[in-house]
């Protein structure tokens, strides 16, 4: 059965409340730490990231604060420690290969107070596309930069190209294309295709992404997100990470969003555009987010919705205003962001649509990347 609009704006009330209570899987810890934006004082700065940022926003915070870094420096410094983490399997070096066994990697950054935006898609070779997008932003009159030319570029601008197939991903491509189909060339294995923390689509299919968003003590902004995109994805697949207005958004006057998870149903509601228009139309960040994640379902195919209307994806959105209000929303309970700020770094509880019990069974399309 469909749901109606009232029963997702229920369901975010609900999930809303309940985050006053308790802490969904997070335990006590947490749960004594939770805050309920919007209903405390805003403070500056602050930092918010997908639930993978947790070292990031720290280390943005830190910067701003001690150095009095720009904002977009501050994130770009954040998401740099798990692009360049080998063990990181979802952004940079280390990041699942395309079904080439190929790593390419998107990425995009926005800067507030300048109004200037950078992009990069299906880059090859350099760890740090977040870095690669902010270069296209600072050196050249474009925006978006892809595949062997954006490498070109990197490479002028100085980026060393490397190998960025970890033996780890390698290996497990190696068994996505040997459990892929039973009459192919190929023997099958038997131990599973697996990586901690993933989910895994009907193919196998993973994603993983880090968007991070931080406002500074004079109200500046600045957001990037950076990822290795869908893994075994179709050569030159590119995802909604690099897509201004998707995969991240920052207007200096009114906030900054971002967006983890399926790509393709992010892209057809410019989810993070949308977002930040909704916050200068005067909502809260987590309405705000409630309402993209109502805008993503309506907008959902058939064939990814059960039969009473809930996604077999996972979608996340992080949402940062101007004056210090944050939150996180995704499809499903069970989820955190990043928050660093005067009371230090933690994970938080995401606002969700549907509770964890409501997830459809068997593999779904999407992930986050770190619950
Ligand atoms: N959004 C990313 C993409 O679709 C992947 C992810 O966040 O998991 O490329």
């Amino acid at each position: 059965m469909p749901i109606s609009r009232r029963d997702f704006l229920g369901a975010g009330a609900a999930a809303a409340s309940s985050l006053l209570v308790r802490s969904p899987g997070a335990g006590d810890a947490l749960a004594a730490s939770l805050v309920r934006p919007g209903r405390v004082a805003p403070s500056r700065p602050v930092v918010i990231a997908s639930a993978n940022g947790i070292r990031g926003v720290l280390k943005a915070y830190d910067l701003i604060t001690t150095q009095h870094a720009d904002p977009l420096d501050a994130v770009i410094a954040g998401v740099n420690i798990q692009e360049l983490d080998p063990d990181d399997q979802s952004v940079g070096l280390g990041g699942l290969p395309n079904e080439d066994g190929v790593v390419q990697l998107d990425a995009s950054v926005m800067h507030g107070p300048t109004k200037r935006a950078g992009a990069v898609g299906a880059l090859e070779d350099i760890a740090t596309p977040s870095l690669v997008a902010k270069a296209v932003m600072d050196y050249t009159d474009h925006i978006f930069l892809v595949g062997a030319g954006a490498r070109k570029f990197a490479i002028e601008m100085g980026f060393q190209p490397q190998n960025l197939l970890t033996e780890k991903s390698r290996q497990m491509w190696l068994r996505w294309k040997a459990n892929l189909n039973p009459d192919d060339n190929w023997l099958d294995h038997s131990d599973d295709v697996h990586v901690d923390g993933l989910l895994h689509g009907p193919q196998g299919w993973t994603h993983g992404t880090i968007n991070m968003n931080a406002v500074d003590g004079a109200g500046d902004l600045g957001s990037v997100t950076t990822t290795s995109g869908l893994s075994w994805k179709i050569p030159g697949r590119v995802g909604d990470s690099p897509i201004i207005g998707a995969g991240q958004y920052c207007d200096n006057t009114v906030g900054a969003a971002g967006s983890t998870g399926r790509g393709e149903a992010n892209i057809k509601v410019c989810g993070a555009f949308l977002a930040v228009e909704q916050m200068r139309q005067g909502k809260d960040p987590e309405a705000a987010l409630m309402t993209v994640m109502e805008r993503v379902i309506a907008m959902t195919e058939k064939r990814l919705l059960d039969d009473r209307g809930r996604p077999r994806f996972d979608l996340s959105y992080y949402a940062l205003t101007k004056d210090g209000r944050f939150a996180g929303a995704a499809a499903y309970e069970g989820s955190h962001y990043a928050v660093a700020d005067a009371s230090g770094a933690r994970l938080m509880p995401s606002a969700y649509l549907f509770k964890a019990s409501e997830r459809p069974t068997g593999a779904m399309t999407g992930r986050l990347p770190s619950h």
